[in-house]
């Protein structure tokens, strides 16, 4: 048994026999073969660009062979927030960019090249707290100020979907989907191959410099150490990168998600959903779950900003989580375990464009920092990037409104991990102060 169950049921294999040669060059150096990384390489290819894309282990090796599979619109950060800082077109365009994302991927999972992507239809945002007229009238208002259509469920139409008493009322994301996202990896690394996009794997950028407007970027292979030149260099690192990144590494946090996926549990899913919809609620650092096509029930929750939780930990506490939410289906084994990095900048927003350090930066790009919502962002913001260096469009430039804020250094772990418990301890209270008002 593999460590994630993706890579159990994991049927588009790419295989890549491609390393990168000493002194190579190209127009366009991609580190990092995630989503953000390998869809830039895709449309950069396609658009008639020269770019090697380069990666430390395998192609979603990090977050994005191992995520929750949800591809819903939005951003890490709520629109609510988002509202308070920018105008209404601003966010209006970021909400394009998101569910441009949504769009392609879907597209994308319906090509028959993509059929181990087992694409499902519908996500539901579930309330475990609030007032819901609020929600109602809130979730009317965001529709109509940025032009979509979630669909708000009532407690009653909710029954009609999930069996868990649990929940006050949801919204229904528009177009959204849930669908295995190593396979869809695979499948997209093998369509770049036919394009003839160049996927290095087991290369790591150790360091780069600058001289007469190229870079010269110093590659570990399984060969030994290469240098490659290029003319723009692109961090799509994630949460994986360190201090090859310079000074970027400054700006944003990793933080870890755990996911745990049950036994099969044959028919007794029947007592869990009535239709197949991933679920996510409204607390920051919720659940996430969903039933995977071997009627598997595969659980997300909790962040820490700190290393690992053990695997009995994980264990017990998505077992206490599928207890309380459905304790309808009695004691379950959890088969899989594992936990992934995110990359979180302090508004939760990510940094694409240019990132103009220094002088020596001039021509060194960043697409990173989608935190727990990058299935949508990453692809729609490769989508802009790639624009920007086919056509020369800037549409990059709605997140120059998210300026780099440090991380707080040794500091930030800490702060992080405060403020999660503290978001914690509220949704725990809140949930608590509902329930009592249920039984009243
Ligand atoms: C457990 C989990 C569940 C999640 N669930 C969801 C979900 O359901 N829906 C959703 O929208 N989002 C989800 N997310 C978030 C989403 O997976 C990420 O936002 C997204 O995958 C980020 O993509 P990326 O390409 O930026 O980074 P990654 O996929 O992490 O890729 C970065 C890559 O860079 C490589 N790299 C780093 N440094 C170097 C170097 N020096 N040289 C070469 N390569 C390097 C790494 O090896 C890695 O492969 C989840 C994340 C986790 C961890």
């Amino acid at each position: 048994m593999n460590e994630t169950w993706y890579q159990d049921t994991n049927i588009s294999h790419f295989k890549n026999d491609y390393t990168v040669q000493d002194q190579s060059k190209c127009e366009v150096l991609i580190i990092g073969a995630g989503l953000a990384g390998l869809s830039l390489l895709y449309h950069l290819t396609k658009g008639g660009v020269k770019a090697l894309l380069l990666e430390s282990n395998s192609i979603a090796s990090g977050a994005s062979g191992r995520n929750g599979g949800f591809c819903l619109s939005g951003w890490s950060q709520d629109y609510d927030i988002l509202l308070k800082y920018l105008s209404i077109g601003s966010v209006r365009e970021l909400e394009n960019i998101a569910s441009l994302g949504v769009s392609w991927m879907r597209s994308k999972c319906m090509q028959k090249e993509y059929k181990g992507t087992f694409l499902g239809d519908g996500v539901l945002n579930c309330y475990l707290t609030g007032k819901v007229d609020n929600i109602k009238r809130q979730n009317q208002l965001k529709n109509s100020n940025l032009g979509i259509y979630d669909q708000f469920i009532s407690k009653e139409n909710l029954e009609k979907i999930i069996l868990s008493d649990r929940y006050l009322c949801a919204v229904k994301k528009e177009n959204a989907f849930h669908f295995h996202p190593l396979n869809f990896m695979n499948s997209l690394a093998k369509e770049c191959d036919l394009l003839e996009g160049k996927i290095s794997e087991n290369s790591k950028l150790l360091n780069y410099t600058k001289e007469n407007n190229e870079f010269s970027s110093r590659i570990q292979t399984k060969k030994g150490i290469v240098n490659i030149f290029s003319h723009k260099l692109v961090f799509a690192t994630g949460g994986y990168g360190g201090n090859e990144l310079k000074d970027l590494r400054k700006y944003w946090l990793p933080i870890k998600t755990f996911i745990g996926v049950t036994e099969p549990l044959g028919n007794r899913v029947n007592k869990i959903f009535k239709k197949n919809y991933g679920v996510s609620d409204n607390r920051r650092a919720g659940n996430y779950y969903r039933i995977l096509p071997d009627k598997r029930l595969s659980w997300g929750r909790g962040i820490s900003a700190f290393g690992n939780i053990s695997t009995k930990r994980i264990k017990e506490q998505v077992s206490k989580e599928i207890k309380y939410f459905f304790p309808q289906i009695g004691g379950v084994d959890i088969e899989y375990v594992w936990s992934g990095i995110m990359a979180y900048a302090r508004h939760f927003m990510p940094y694409i464009g240019p990132v103009k350090i220094g002088a020596e930066d001039k021509g060194v790009f960043a697409i990173t920092g989608f935190g727990g919502h990058g299935m949508n962002t990453a692809s729609g913001a490769a989508i802009l990037l790639s624009e920007f260096f086919i056509e020369g469009k800037k549409s990059y430039k709605i997140f120059n409104n998210f300026e780099r804020k440090w991380n707080g250094g040794f500091l930030g772990p800490y702060v992080a991990e405060l403020k999660y418990k503290y978001i914690q301890a509220k949704d725990f209270v809140d949930a608590k102060r509902q329930s009592k008002k249920f039984s009243t």
